[in-house]
This record gives C-alpha cells, sequence and structure tokens, in this order.
C-alpha cells in the first residue's frame, strides 16, 4: 500500500526511537522526506526548501528529539505550519460597493468562466445577491456563449455588447446597466490567453483602471503544477491582485501549487473548485489543505 506522508514520518522517528538515537541529524535526514513528498505535490522547489529549513528549527524549538511521541508531534508541526503559510484562517471576500464589482483574471481553460458563474450562483442563494455576468472576451464568441449558457443554468442576466471590441467600454457599461437595473453584484469575465501575453496584460490592467473592481481574483488551474506559481507571479505583478481562486481540484492533484502560490504571491487563497458543475464551489480552508498535502 502507499504510504503517506504523516505515516512515513511516524514509521521513521518510531524506527529512530526504538534504538534510542534521535539526533539533531536524524531531524534533518527525515525532514528530506518531507521536502520530497512535497516536490512530489506539486510544491516549487525553493518553496519546499524554506519550508523544511523553517520547520526543522520549530521542531528543535519544540524538543522533537526527547519527545515521548517524536512522530506524532513532527507531523504535528508539518501540518500547522502547512496550514499557517497557507493563511490560518479562511478568507473572505468583499462584498462592499454598490454594486459590489468582481474582475475575473487568468489564463484561458483555467476555470474562470465556469468560477464566475459558480460565484453567481453561491452569492445569489447564500446572501440574495442580484448579480450580473459581464462577458469582456471580445476574441471568442464561444466563451460569451459559455457564459450563456450557464446564466441560464442559475436564472442570471447576463450583459454582453456585439460587436464592441472595446472591454473597458464593455465592463463600464455593464455597471452602469447594472446601477440602471438594481443589479448590486457585477462579474466580469475577462478573455484568457494560453499563456501570458503583453496585450491580455494590458487589457485586463486598463479594465482594472476604469472599473475599480472590489476583488480582482486571479484563477488558477490545480493541474498545472509548478507552472501556476509562475503565472500567478506574473499576473500580480501586473495586477496586484486580491485573491486566489485554486480549480480542478477534484482531480488527482495533491494542491501543492496552493502552498507555492500562496508562499511566493503573499496573496489569500479564498475558493477552490471542485467538479464542472455549478455546484461544485468550496472556500479554502487551509487546515484541510495541509491534509491534502501530507497525504
Ligand atoms: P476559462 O477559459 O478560464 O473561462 O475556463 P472554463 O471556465 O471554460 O473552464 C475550462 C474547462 O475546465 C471546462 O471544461 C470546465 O468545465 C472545466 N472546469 C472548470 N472548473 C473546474 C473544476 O473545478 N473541476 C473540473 N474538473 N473541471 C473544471
Amino acid at each position: 500500500m502507499f504510504e503517506n506522508l504523516s505515516e512515513r514520518l511516524e514509521r521513521s522517528f518510531k524506527i529512530l526511537k526504538g534504538e534510542g538515537k534521535i539526533t539533531e541529524i536524524n531531524v534533518a535526514e527525515t525532514l528530506k522526506d518531507v521536502r520530497r513528498a512535497l516536490l512530489e505535490a506539486d510544491v516549487n522547489f525553493k518553496v519546499a526548501k524554506q519550508f523544511t529549513d523553517e520547520v526543522k528549527s520549530k521542531a528543535m524549538g519544540q524538543n522533537v528529539i526527547n519527545a515521548i511521541k517524536p512522530g506524532e508531534l513532527m507531523v504535528k508541526i508539518v501540518h500547522d505550519e502547512l496550514a499557517r503559510l497557507m493563511g490560518g484562517e479562511t478568507a473572505q471576500v468583499n462584498l462592499s460597493g454598490n454594486p459590489t464589482v468582481i474582475l475575473m483574471s487568468g489564463l484561458q481553460g483555467s476555470g474562470k468562466t465556469t468560477f464566475s458563474g459558480k460565484l453567481a450562483r453561491k452569492l445569489k442563494s447564500e446572501q440574495g445577491k442580484r448579480p450580473l455576468l459581464v462577458a469582456c472576451d471580445v476574441y471568442r464568441p464561444a466563451a460569451i456563449d459559455q457564459l450563456k449558457v450557464l446564466a441560464e443554468q442559475i436564472n442570471v442576466p447576463v450583459y454582453t455588447e456585439d460587436g464592441n471590441k472595446n472591454p473597458v467600454e464593455i465592463a463600464e457599461n455593464a455597471i452602469r446597466h447594472a446601477k440602471a437595473n438594481h443589479l448590486d453584484l457585477v462579474i466580469i469575465d475577462t478573455a484568457g490567453r494560453l499563456a501570458v501575453d503583453e496585450q491580455m496584460m494590458q487589457e485586463i490592467a486598463a479594465i482594472k483602471k476604469a472599473v475599480k473592481p472590489q476583488e480582482t481574483l486571479f484563477v488558477v488551474d490545480s493541474m498545472t503544477g509548478q507552472d501556476a506559481v509562475n503565472t500567478a507571479k506574473e499576473f500580480n505583478d501586473r495586477l496586484d491582485f486580491d485573491g486566489v481562486v485554486l480549480t480542478k481540484l477534484d482531480g488527482d492533484t495533491r494542491g501543492g501549487a496552493a502552498l507555492s502560490i500562496r508562499t511566493v504571491v503573499t496573496k489569500p487563497i479564498k475558493f477552490v473548485g471542485t467538479g464542472e458543475k455549478l455546484d461544485a464551489l468550496d472556500l479554502f480552508h487551509p487546515s484541510r489543505m495541509a491534509d491534502r498535502i501530507l497525504g
């Protein structure tokens, strides 16, 4: 059977304790296991190293060497440190403003359009919000149709402007439309590319500047592993986004991208997508994600 990291840590400390020789060197050796497991879970290399260095000094501080159950204590230290680094508490979305404006960013295929529908559905049913979904992808008519289909499923209006190729204008007009129609939540879905490109960045930065959203969210596919960190960094450098949405966590990824992104861009992860259906959305829970990374 596949042994997860918690079991592996407990087992190696048990053997060492049986031999009566837990030393600082043993702790360091065991932490190599932790680092390997983090890399397997797609955590960025630098982040994994920084993490294990930190855990080592915590383990020494809490005297793992003389603990009655050193393996269990070590697992707890690793778990708590993972959860702490990923944010400790569950993050909130800023729903101030009338209307509240939420801007989506991310690469094509990351799950932006799906998440826009999921968020509209959630805030409508749980908070009584009256959402307007805005299609700002002026390059792909299929993306606009996709948003219309989602919107119909949750009975939410969509704002589009056929023929207008200026996404900043569309976004501004959409907010005017929302105000005139007493809609208090505007979710703007933007165009994505398969890789980060200058035109896309300029365009979304211009939308952000014009509409001053309460929240700019960066949507990223958790299956993209190490690449997720680089993409997050490029978007954050240009957009200074407020939070991250990690999608496709229903796949077999261990979710290491959560730790890497949080450590590198220091922005909270707010939501996780757990399926293609519109109700497959969860708030991000750092402690649960730590469990998942530990396996
Ligand atoms: P966009 O190009 O960023 O707008 O991405 P889409 O919303 O079109 O999503 C791309 C694909 O990923 C679609 O087939 C979605 O159904 C799928 N998708 C989005 N979120 C999730 C998720 O959380 N889990 C799974 N399994 N699929 C998802």
